[in-house]
C-alpha cells in the first residue's frame, strides 16, 4: 500500500514539472487491520456471554420464581457465564502485559518436578469431575532457569486444556499424562493425552488469540481461547519453545523445551536482565 502525492514544481514560466511523492503505508494498513480485528474479536468474546446472562435473568425477572430448581439452573448459567467474562478479561490483561514487556518476572532455578506437583494438587480434583486420569510423572530433579508462578501458569494452561478436552471426548480411555525428562542438554515438559486430536488444517493456527477448533466445544469448557497464546507467550520469555503433535480420535501431546539451567545459563540471564 503506498499513499501518493503529487507536488508541481515551477522551475519557470514555460515549464511545469511534478514529483511523486509515495509513501509506503503498508505497515500501518496492516496494524490497522489487526487492531480493528482485535476489537471486533473480544467485543464478540465479550457479547456472547453478556447475550446469556441477559437472556437468563430477564427469564427470571419474567417468572414467579416458585421453581426452585429452575431458578438454580439460571443462577448457575449467570454465575459460570460471568466467571468466564471475568476470565477473559484477566487473560487479556495478562496478555497484554506480557507483550507490553511490561510483565515482571523473577527469574531463578525452578525445579520442574515442584511446578508439577502444584499443578497436580490444583487440577486433580477437577479431572476427578470430569472422569479423566491425571498422571504425573517425574522422578529425578528436573531445573531450568525460570519465573515459578509464570511456569506454573504455563503448565496450568497446558494441563487443564488437556484435562478438559479428553473429558469431552464420547468413549474410550480418557487419561492425561504430565512428565519431565532430559534431552540433549535439554529438558522437556511433555502433556500427552488420550482426548479428541485437533484436525491437521486447524493445527497452524492454534495459538492465534481466540481461535478455536471448534467454538461449541471451548465453550463448552469454559474456554476463552486465549490460553495458549499465553503459553506461547510465558515460553517465548524462557527462551523455550513449544511444539506439538496430534491425530484426531487418538489425542494431542504438547511439549514445551526449556534449555537446561546451568550457572553459564544463569550467568547469562542475568546479564540480559540487567540491559
Ligand atoms: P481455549 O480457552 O478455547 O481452550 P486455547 O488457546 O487454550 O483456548 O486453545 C485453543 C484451541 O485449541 C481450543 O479451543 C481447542 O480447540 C484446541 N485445543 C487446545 N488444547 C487441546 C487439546 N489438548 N486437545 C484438543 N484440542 C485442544
Amino acid at each position: 500500500h503506498y499513499d501518493a502525492k503529487i507536488v508541481p514544481i515551477k522551475f519557470d514560466e514555460e515549464s511545469e514539472r511534478y514529483i511523486i511523492v509515495l509513501h509506503d503505508t503498508t505497515k500501518e494498513k496492516q496494524l490497522d487491520k489487526l487492531r480493528r480485528e482485535f476489537i471486533s474479536n473480544v467485543s464478540h468474546e465479550l457479547r456472547t456471554p453478556l447475550t446469556s446472562i441477559h437472556g437468563y435473568a430477564e427469564a427470571l425477572l419474567d417468572d414467579d420464581l416458585s421453581n426452585k430448581e429452575l431458578v438454580r439452573k439460571f443462577l448457575a448459567v449467570i454465575e459460570s457465564e460471568s466467571a468466564r467474562m471475568t476470565r477473559l478479561i484477566n487473560d487479556l490483561l495478562d496478555l497484554e502485559k506480557l507483550e507490553s514487556g511490561d510483565a515482571k518476572f523473577i527469574f531463578g532455578p525452578v525445579e520442574m518436578c515442584h511446578v508439577m506437583d502444584r499443578v497436580y494438587n490444583i487440577l486433580e480434583p477437577l479431572a476427578e469431575d470430569y472422569g479423566v486420569e491425571l498422571q504425573i510423572e517425574c522422578d529425578e530433579p528436573k531445573t531450568v532457569y525460570g519465573d515459578l508462578d509464570r511456569l506454573v501458569q504455563l503448565a496450568l494452561n497446558l494441563v487443564d486444556n488437556a484435562v478438559k478436552y479428553t473429558s469431552i471426548k464420547e468413549a474410550g480411555e480418557k487419561k492425561v499424562v504430565a512428565r519431565c525428562y532430559e534431552k540433549e542438554n535439554m529438558i522437556i515438559f511433555e502433556v500427552k493425552d488420550t482426548g479428541p486430536g485437533i484436525p491437521e488444517d486447524a493445527q497452524r493456527r492454534l495459538f492465534e488469540r481466540f481461535y478455536r477448533v471448534d467454538k461449541a466445544r471451548s465453550r463448552k469448557v469454559g474456554g476463552t481461547g486465549l490460553g495458549l497464546s499465553i503459553v506461547k507467550m510465558i515460553a517465548e520469555k524462557h527462551n523455550a519453545k513449544v511444539t506439538f503433535e496430534s491425530k484426531v480420535g487418538e489425542g494431542t501431546t504438547f511439549r514445551v523445551i526449556f534449555n537446561k539451567y546451568t550457572e553459564d545459563l544463569k550467568e547469562q540471564s542475568e546479564k540480559s536482565n540487567e540491559a
